[in-house]
C-alpha cells in the first residue's frame, strides 16, 4: 500500500495542454518517488528528487511567467 501525495503547483503550466494552475506534483511517501501530472490532459513527467530545488523567486533573470492563456480550449496540441 503506498501513500501518494498530491499538491497543485501555483503558476505552473502544463508543457502539454498550456493549462494553468492544473499541474500538480506528486510524491510517493513509500518509494519516494515524484512526479508530476496535469489534471488537464493527463500529462505526466518524471521528477528527479533533487534535494535543493532552485526556485526562481527573485527577479532579474528573465523569469516569464507568461500568464496571457485565458482560451485554454483554444488551441489545441498541433499534429
Ligand atoms: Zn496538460
Amino acid at each position: 500500500m503506498s501513500t501518494i501525495k498530491r499538491q497543485f503547483i501555483a503558476a505552473a503550466r502544463c508543457p502539454a495542454c498550456q493549462a494553468v494552475d492544473r499541474i500538480r506534483r506528486c510524491h510517493e511517501t513509500v518509494s519516494g518517488r515524484e512526479w508530476i501530472e496535469c489534471v488537464a490532459c493527463a500529462y505526466q513527467e518524471e521528477r528527479p528528487t533533487a534535494p535543493a530545488s532552485p526556485t526562481p523567486e527573485r527577479g532579474g533573470e528573465g523569469v516569464a511567467v507568461t500568464v496571457a492563456l485565458r482560451t485554454p480550449a483554444s488551441r489545441q496540441a498541433t499534429t
